[in-house]
């Protein structure tokens, strides 16, 4: 749901930006007085678009990727079993990473599957995660067919609230799944302190997280196992991907296992996975593409953050803009979002619907987020179906409902707004256009709000 859908309008937002450029001075001729000085008419209400320019393409190609395709096809060697390059890619992304295995897969969700198979989550287990997640997070809890429990957000921040962790823990808590959402880290302290008092492993989802850091360690190596996905919107890209970074030989060996139908590595022997297992795998296209794209990530990840760095040392002197703070661990935040919450009371209450509407017509595509996922209708309708009936004890199921209440994370989901990674790839005036885009729509908000 989340991700596909927010991309299809940022599109067609930044394609409709490029066509409604109007030449400078129309505008202000049209304007009317009731205007505050200094205040421009909003695109929304016939002004000039502040931004014309659509912001940076995705993903950016040249001819590394075409030859790492053409090497692949050419070698008729497109399945990892007989080509090298899926491990090569493996292999480099464990050096970049400093993680002791990676085990490349099909995509983020099947690393996923794959992780809570190795860790051995069976029916009647319950699994931690955040509400503020896309859906695959919790769709691999329920491929397992175990409990999914839900720990509220911190709003300030936008992660999992570590401070609640502990107490949504129980005697069958089998998995804590943190998220670093957007790319920003999780408190991985705390976290990881309550995993090793209460034995319970970590599996990071660092779906959105590609080189992130915490305290200068790579994001998805400080847990038992961390997931990325290679997703076409994801910081590196291979149209569909994913891979499991671990340091744990034994968790290795089960993870490979599960997504190779149930078989041992050659050469090594069998994990004692019994006969779970499924195809998930890489093919060698993918990982030449991932090979080259790889090239580029460092680079744009740096542009990525002094962009951002910028955009909210820009943003946070907007009254009613709180850009997402990060804790102090996380020395380096990927940015697959760039995420704020937006407060109507200095926007003379303008709803963050109305607000986004403007953005996007003065030029900046920007999306609402995540609903409340823990409050999908297809939740409660998991919980009642005939395996979780049969599988989990009546007075579990009916407490569920009180236990995955995550108020904070409704209010969150009401304020904030996300702009996506490919907007901070461009030179820095585009974050003053951003910026600029807020101001102007603050400055006129009491007409839009009549509007
Ligand atoms: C993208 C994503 C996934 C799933 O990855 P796919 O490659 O799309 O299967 C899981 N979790 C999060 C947080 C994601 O952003």
């Amino acid at each position: 749901m989340g991700h596909t859908m927010s991309r299809r309008r940022f599109m067609t937002a930044a394609a409709g930006a490029a066509v409604a450029t109007r030449p400078a001075g129309v505008a202000s001729a049209l304007a009317p007085t009731v205007f505050a000085a200094g205040a421009e008419k909003p695109a929304l209400l016939g002004g000039r678009p502040l931004r014309g320019a659509p912001f940076p393409a995705w993903p950016v190609i040249d001819d590394r990727e075409q030859s790492a395709l053409l090497e692949v096809l050419r070698g008729r060697k497109w399945y990892r079993g007989d080509g090298q390059t899926v491990s090569r890619f493996e292999e480099a992304y464990a050096r970049l990473t400093g993680a002791r295995h990676c085990i490349a897969t099909a995509n983020g969700t099947s690393a996923l599957y794959a992780s809570l198979a190795g860790l051995d989550v069976a029916p009647g287990d319950e699994v931690i995660l955040p509400p503020y997640t896309f859906v695959a997070t919790l769709n691999v809890v329920f491929l397992q067919y175990a409990l999914p429990v839900f720990v509220d957000s911190d709003p300030e921040t936008l992660q999992m609230d570590a401070r609640r962790l502990e107490g949504a823990l129980s005697e069958r808590t089998a998995v804590i799944v943190p998220v670093h959402l957007g790319g920003n880290a999780c408190d991985l302290d705390a976290i990881l302190d309550v995993s090793r008092r209460r034995k319970v492993p970590v599996l990071e989802d660092a779906c959105q997280a590609h080189l992130g850091e915490w305290r200068g360690r790579k994001l998805g190596t400080l847990g038992a196992a961390g997931c990325f996905s290679f997703q076409a919107s994801k910081n590196l890209n291979s149209g569909e991907g994913g891979a499991i970074l671990t340091n744990d030989d034994a968790l290795a060996e089960r993870c490979w296992a599960f997504h190779d139908n149930a078989r041992a590595r050659r050469g090594r022997p069998a994990p004692p996975l019994g006969g779970r297992g499924a195809n998930l795998r890489l093919t060698e296209f993918q990982a030449g593409l991932l090979l080259a794209q790889m090239t580029r990530l460092e680079e744009q990840s740096r542009v990525r953050e002094e962009n951002a760095r910028y955009l909210t040392q820009q943003l946070r002197e907007v009254p009613g803009i709180l850009p997402a703070r990060m804790h102090e661990g996380c020395t380096r935040n990927a940015y697959h979002l760039y995420m704020f919450r937006y407060q109507p009371e200095p926007f003379a209450g303008l709803p963050r619907a109305r607000f986004l509407e403007a953005l996007r017509a003065e030029g900046v595509p920007c999306s609402p987020g995540y609903t409340p996922l823990n409050r999908q209708p297809f939740v409660a309708a998991t919980l009642a179906s005939r395996a979780y009936q049969r599988l989990y004890p009546k007075q579990v199921l009916a407490g569920w409902e009180e236990r995955s209440r995550c108020p904070a994370n409704d209010g969150l989901c009401e304020e904030a707004v996300w702009l996506t990674q490919t907007m901070l790839l461009g030179p820095r005036q585009d974050m003053d256009d951003i910026a600029a885009a807020v101001r102007k729509i603050q400055a006129s908000a009491a007409e839009l709000a009549r509007a």
